[in-house]
């Protein structure tokens, strides 16, 4: 069986009928971008970049983010790595910006709402990451994106670093893809609005799940609510592709939801384009992918989507997995 994993993951991911899903990884370092590429990575879906910001005294230098991203770039050789910017705040706090003891920090002052008043932090990072470009494939990715006026923000701030740059004559790209987070429910009802501000989307299933449902994530007492095979999440799902894909945008899906094989005919029949999952999940899924017909995981989803409750979803999943056997 080791031998037959090991042929998936020299193989592009593919359903049995051809159609070509990427997938990819997500990291929070750059040392573990081998070893997914090992497992099969098509990319890096999810570069998870507080990590490098977290258990320190103070952040890292320009030229020391620069050398990770590099790496992380070099690693993937022309392959996508999208690099998204710092999700700091909420449940990943770092003493040295001193950020409020808040009731709600789900709710509160996190991520891409905390850039405006640590803006050296973040033009520090815009700068490292463009300059990183010019060695790969790399994209911009924004967490916990809500609202159009936070996405023009973020624009205006690339600018202004990409002027501060070619003033400094240091080598960068100017033509990194920007994309967002989509985790806010909110933003599943304005994504053609979003399709004229960024080049792509991914779906923050473990974010969406507990705003959606808003249930916390971290909570073991509401835990049994939490579940995105809920019909209302699978709906979210299925609007947002529609209307990227009505506008030309791509959308891939980065939380723990797809590592999760029993749920796979549902992402693929969503017709997502990526998929990103911890490393060690990949072989695996390019294996169960290739066994998929993607004309009846588009009927299965539909059928889904019109479950009044998840366990009629997860009935309709056992029964469609029964019959494949
Ligand atoms: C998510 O919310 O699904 C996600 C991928 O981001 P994180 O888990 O880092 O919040
Ligand atoms: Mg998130």
């Amino acid at each position: 069986l080791n031998d037959e994993l090991h042929t998936f993951a020299s193989q592009p991911a593919r359903t049995a009928d051809g159609k070509m899903i990427e997938i990819a990884a997500n990291i929070a370092c750059s040392f573990e971008a081998p070893a997914a590429f090992e497992k099969g990575a098509e990319g890096i879906g999810l570069f998870r970049t507080e990590m490098l910001f977290m258990e320190r005294s103070k952040a890292p230098d320009e030229d020391e983010q620069f050398g990770y991203y590099r790496e992380a770039l070099e690693v993937a050789a022309d392959k996508p790595v999208i690099i998204r910017t710092i999700d700091i705040g909420g449940d990943k706090p770092i003493d040295y910006l001193n950020l409020p003891q808040e009731n709600n920090p789900f709710l509160g002052y996190r991520a891409v709402r905390i850039y405006p008043e640590f803006l050296a932090l973040f033009h520090t990072q815009l700068r490292a990451i463009l300059r990183a470009a010019v060695h790969g494939n790399a994209k911009i990715m924004i967490p916990m994106i809500q609202s159009i006026e936070e996405i023009r923000w973020v624009k205006q701030q690339l600018e202004i670093v990409k002027e501060q740059l070619a003033q400094e004559s240091l080598a960068f790209s100017a033509e990194v893809p920007l994309g967002i987070m989509v985790e806010i429910p909110s933003v599943a009802f304005i994504v053609d609005q979003f399709c004229k501000e960024v080049d792509f989307f991914s779906i923050g299933s473990n974010d969406m799940t507990q705003y959606l449902l808003a249930v916390d994530r971290d909570n073991a007492s509401v835990a049994k609510l939490y579940n995105s095979l809920a019909p209302a999440f699978l709906r979210m799902l299925s609007q947002v592709v529609q209307t990227a894909h009505q506008h030309g945008r791509w959308v891939g899906l980065c939380g723990e939801l797809g590592a999760d094989a029993k749920v796979l005919p549902l992402l693929i029949g969503a017709g997502l384009d990526e998929i990103s999952m911890s490393a060690p999940k990949i072989t695996e899924t390019k294996a169960t992918l290739c066994k998929l017909n993607s004309e009846d995981c588009k009927t299965l989803f539909e059928q889904a989507c019109q479950c009044p409750t998840i366990a009629d979803v997860q009935t309709l999943l056992e029964n469609a997995a029964a019959n494949q056997e």
